[in-house]
């Protein structure tokens, strides 16, 4: 009993040990292995805490970025920057860490064939390189279609912004040419995901759109208000630029100088014609232009350049009577109105303000001059835009006779249209509009400058007219702009052509091609056809040019006209305006005629030149196509009787 106590007691005892001792172990085992689930929960929960972290972190530097490149906008509307600089910057600060790979500011616009849209900034990236490189026609340069329906219409009238992943559709949409081929080639290389149209409004008009080109498929409710609010700032941006537009319109005043501005001397301009019309009183204008200032802001720099244009202004103000009005007319060219002055007043008082204005001494600069033009109402002419063609005349002929001096105008009757294009040259060689060599131009410049001296500067004219032409051209034939100028005269003595027109065309027969000088010779001189891109530029480039070169010459404008229309065709085919018939001037029908004729008969790059026969049947066989029936009779006669 006691053994079988013990044994069972020992055996209880084993057994409750044992059992002890396995739910001991248990525990021990229970306890390692709970703490190792705890350790792996802990472990996946730190994990996920460290994603959530990161993920945090992304969300607020994107956030981050999303506030500073607001702010960039924001800094870019303060800094009176030209409204598409501001619109530049916004469109290429707008890429890449944002997630965004091309972004661009559309405008809505409307011309007589309807309603279309263009590129007002874009961003430079891959994306447009590889749609430029794509298409013919730069994307910028295009005029989009407007189209009824589509993604653009859509947002602009629910004002809502629209996200599509359907690139195609909308590529289609705008470029008439898209392929399908082209579609795989730009997707190939472009890892957009999806297109977000943001419409732009301001001042309640439509505006157009800020388009976005995303890395991501879908759009969150955060980059929605992200983009209104981005949109909103671009929108306030326009919004600025046009006011402040507006503000300048209505400004009097030149900021600089406190004179009148421009706009208010050609206003009041009127008025003392007017005046002077009802009281038979005359008066004069002085011209004045300051000397050498671009050597003054390259030596000195710009503020004491400003610092000369200013001295210029007081000595005007001290110089005038309280009815004459000083105006800064841009730059450094001012005029005065002297109300009641005749020719001999005007010229006293010019040389006064000359004086004056030699005697002073300046900080740094020291002596400055202007050359200074007069001319008077009544005496020198009577039309308003002849009269300030003849006081910048008459300046500019004070400064081609030595600077700081005073000359009064010639009656415009007696000025002849050679020095006209005498001055004309001149001035394009002398201001730097054209690219031509410094020692040419120079040379040019002092040839015409001696020639004027004499009676006829013609021969001058002539050779300089076909040195220029040469630089561009050198297949072409020296002495044919005279030949040129001579059948085009005589075949507007033709017509029923005034004088002062036929003067015009002389001018314009000089000047018409001077836009080929900004066209790259290698288009120019190619042998091979050339492609539609090319053939665009050598037909509206050259006219652009010429307008663009010509257009500071303020006393030509007459023959502006001329040169841009020379180009059109009678039956309203050819360009830059594609007008037709009457609407064309006939001194530019005459130009393109004769232009044509000569061309040929010289030869080309391409071709050899043709016989005076052959290229007198083809230009009889656009007779009513390219000109006017009579037009071609009369100038067949001509070549065939007086020029064979
Ligand atoms: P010229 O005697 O033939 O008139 O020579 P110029 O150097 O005065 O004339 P040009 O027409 O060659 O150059 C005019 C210069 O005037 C170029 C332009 O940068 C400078 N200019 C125009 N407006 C301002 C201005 O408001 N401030 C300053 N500092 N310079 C100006
Ligand atoms: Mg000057």
């Amino acid at each position: 009993m006691g053994e079988l106590y013990f044994k069972r007691g020992l055996k209880m005892g084993l057994f409750s040990k044992f059992k002890e001792l396995r739910a001991m172990i248990r525990e021990v085992e229970n306890s390692v292995y709970g703490e190792k689930q705890d350790y792996s929960e802990i472990y996946e929960r730190n994990l996920q805490l460290e994603r959530d972290i990161e993920e945090r972190t992304r969300e607020l530097s994107l956030a981050n970025k999303r506030m500073l490149s607001l702010q960039h906008i924001w800094d870019m509307m303060n800094s009176s920057k030209p409204l598409q600089n501001v619109l530049e910057t916004v469109v290429n600060s707008f890429q890449g860490e944002l997630g965004y790979l091309h972004s661009n500011i559309i405008s809505k616009s409307k011309d007589d064939d309807g309603d279309y849209m263009y590129i007002l900034a874009q961003s430079r990236d891959i994306t447009i390189q590889q749609v430029n490189n794509i298409v013919k026609t730069p994307m910028q340069l295009r005029r989009l279609p407007y189209i009824e329906g589509g993604i653009f219409e859509e947002s602009l009238s629910s004002k809502k912004i629209i996200q599509t992943k359907d690139f195609k559709s909308v590529f289609q949409s705008l470029i008439p040419e898209w392929t399908e081929e082209m579609h795989k080639k730009v997707m190939s290389t472009v890892s957009s995901k999806s297109l977000i149209v943001i419409p732009l409004y301001t001042m309640n008009k439509p505006f157009g759109w800020f388009c976005v080109f995303s890395s991501r498929e879908e759009l969150s409710d955060v980059e929605t208000d992200f983009l209104s609010i981005y949109a909103q700032q671009i929108e306030m941006a326009i919004t600025i630029a046009d006011l402040f537009e507006a503000l300048k319109e209505q400004a009097v005043t030149d900021s600089l100088t406190g004179l009148y501005n421009r706009r208010y001397f050609e206003e009041l301009l009127q008025k003392e014609v007017v005046r002077a019309k009802r009281q038979n009183q005359p008066f004069s204008i002085i011209g004045l232009d300051l000397d050498f200032l671009k050597q003054i802001n390259d030596k000195f720099g710009h503020s004491f350049g400003d610092l000369a244009i200013k001295t210029v202004a007081d000595v005007l103000k001290r110089n005038a009577r309280s009815i004459d009005t000083a105006a800064r007319m841009g730059g450094e060219e001012f005029n005065v109105i002297l109300p009641g002055i005749d020719s001999k007043g005007a010229m006293a008082a010019a040389e006064r303000i000359r004086k004056t204005l030699e005697e002073q001494r300046l900080d740094t600069i020291g002596r400055i001059t202007a050359s200074v033009g007069v001319a008077t109402f009544f005496e020198h002419s009577d039309n308003i835009d002849e009269l300030l063609e003849l006081t910048d005349q008459a300046m500019y002929l004070s400064k081609r006779n030595g600077r700081n001096r005073v000359t009064m105008a010639t009656p415009i009757s007696e000025t002849s249209w050679q020095q006209i294009a005498v001055n004309t040259f001149v001035d394009i060689l002398s201001k730097h509009n054209i690219p031509i060599d410094e020692n040419l131009s120079k040379e040019l410049q002092k040839k015409l400058q001696e020639s004027s001296n004499e009676n006829s500067p013609k021969d001058a004219l002539f050779s300089v007219a076909d040195v220029l032409t040469s630089s561009y051209n050198p297949l072409h034939s020296q002495g044919a702009i005279k030949s040129k100028v001579q059948i085009a005269v005589s075949l507007a003595k033709r017509f029923d052509l005034t004088t002062h027109e036929i003067d015009n065309l002389r001018i314009a027969m000089l000047l018409y091609d001077i836009g080929n000088l900004m066209l790259p010779p290698e288009i120019l001189q190619k042998t091979t056809p050339l492609t539609m891109e090319e053939r665009d530029r050598i037909k509206s480039h050259p006219i652009i040019a010429a307008r663009e070169i010509l257009k500071p010459i303020t006393y030509i404008q007459d023959v502006i006209p001329i040169i841009e229309h020379h180009h059109e065709n009678w039956d309203g085919s050819g360009y830059p305006n594609k007008i037709k018939k009457e609407d064309i001037p006939m001194t530019s029908q005459i130009v393109l005629i004769v232009d044509s004729y000569f061309a040929l008969i010289e030869p080309r790059p391409y071709r050899a030149r043709l016989t005076p026969e052959s290229a007198i049947e083809i230009i009889q066989q656009d007779a009513g196509i390219k000109w006017n029936k009579t037009l071609v009779d009369e100038f067949v006669n001509l070549i065939k009787h007086d020029f064979s």
